[in-house]
């Protein structure tokens, strides 16, 4: 039983599923989120004799940490080890306003973005909505959690079920509480999953990961882009958006040698300009096994103003975390990598 797999009507249904009162669940469910509580023992009110039995039968959290990078600039990565020995990362990111933790939805991607280190041996597993819960969980023990997004490894809409799973006990008042706009699912591209999450999940935030607004680039770097082209997304975006009544966010990571041209200005903000969406700029953190380069600070501004020029609405993103290994996957393949 993984606690951080339960929303409150579950944790409740669990408990009357052993004869205990239904409040006993959300204890559980309370108990088991605080700073401190390692075993099923600590959390107070449960039944000593049940805490045993669970304890016995296996840990609390469905990870537990094996690296941890912090950077100059407070954004903390962190490797977990799963109970199948599987690793996925985490990271947290803070800042003034904020506490912001970017969660893996898979271990590994099928996608294989030819810029990401996450996607280069396709994919190993879906997570469990606990294991997905749990990343958030572990960073919020050391500093309450404001925002989450879905950004680290893997096709959230590839793991749908999970995920929305997930979503749904991060918004519970017995689990972190936040709001569905504190939310953010970030998508590479499935467009049935697009509309399907603006009927199951209106309130929380959608991102596409666009990163080119012409076909030929997009399909070189987001292979996914070959079985739902442009049109297609896009389509599906459109939709979103009517059905949801705001506009999305496109995510568009800047790659020196592969997007920043003055066409590729001009497709993104034709991209863009039918849903009104707003573009954020993304500078790459490199990965030296992609081959990929990270545009130097001239290169970004005068890819920004060119796009400014034909009428994109864009903010580029500072990028976080550059001192450590804080692209998506790095971390996870230095440690299964002999040396
Ligand atoms: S960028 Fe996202 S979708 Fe693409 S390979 Fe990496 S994890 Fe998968």
């Amino acid at each position: 039983m993984d606690p951080f797999g339960l929303t409150l009507a579950e944790a409740r249904a669990w408990a009357a599923s052993l004869g205990l009162p239904p409040f006993r669940g959300e204890q559980l469910m309370r108990g088991a989120y605080r700073a401190g509580v390692a075993r099923f023992a600590d959390v107070k009110g449960l039944p000593r004799d049940l805490a045993e039995r669970l304890d016995a039968a296996g840990a609390l959290a469905p990870a537990s940490e094996v690296k941890r990078q912090e950077s100059r600039d407070g954004t903390v990565k962190s490797l977990l080890r799963l109970h199948d020995g599987k690793l996925v990362e985490c990271v947290s990111i803070p800042t003034v306003e904020r506490h912001t933790v970017c969660v893996s939805s898979q271990v590994g991607c099928a996608v294989g973005c030819s810029f990401c280190a996450s996607g280069l041996n396709g994919v190993e597993r879906d997570l469990t909505p606990g294991e997905i819960v749990w990343q958030v969980v572990h960073h919020h023990r050391v500093s309450p959690v404001t925002n989450v997004v879905f950004m680290g490894s893997g096709e959230p809409m590839f793991n749908y079920d999970n995920v929305l799973h997930a979503i749904r006990i991060l918004g519970d008042a017995a689990g972190l509480g936040l709001g569905r706009r504190r939310l953010t699912v970030s998508t590479s591209g499935v467009p049935a999953r697009i509309r399907q999450l603006a009927e199951d999940e209106p309130q929380i935030t959608l991102a596409l990961s666009l990163h080119a607004g012409d076909d030929g680039t997009r399909s070189r770097l987001v292979p996914l882009n070959v079985r739902w082209p442009l049109a297609e997304v896009l389509g599906a975006m459109a939709d979103y958006a009517d059905k949801v009544g705001r506009r999305p966010t496109l995510e568009y990571v800047l790659l020196a040698d592969a997007n920043m041209t003055p066409a590729h200005a001009q497709s993104l903000a034709a991209a863009a300009r039918p849903l009104g969406a707003h573009i954020n700029l993304i500078p790459y953190n490199p990965v030296i096994e992609t081959g990929h380069r990270r545009p130097t600070p001239a290169e970004v501004r005068t890819f920004a103003d060119q796009l400014a020029r034909v009428g994109g609405h864009a903010t580029v993103r500072g990028a976080r975390g550059s001192d450590i290994d804080a692209a998506c996957g790095q971390l996870k393949r230095r440690e299964e990598q002999p040396t």
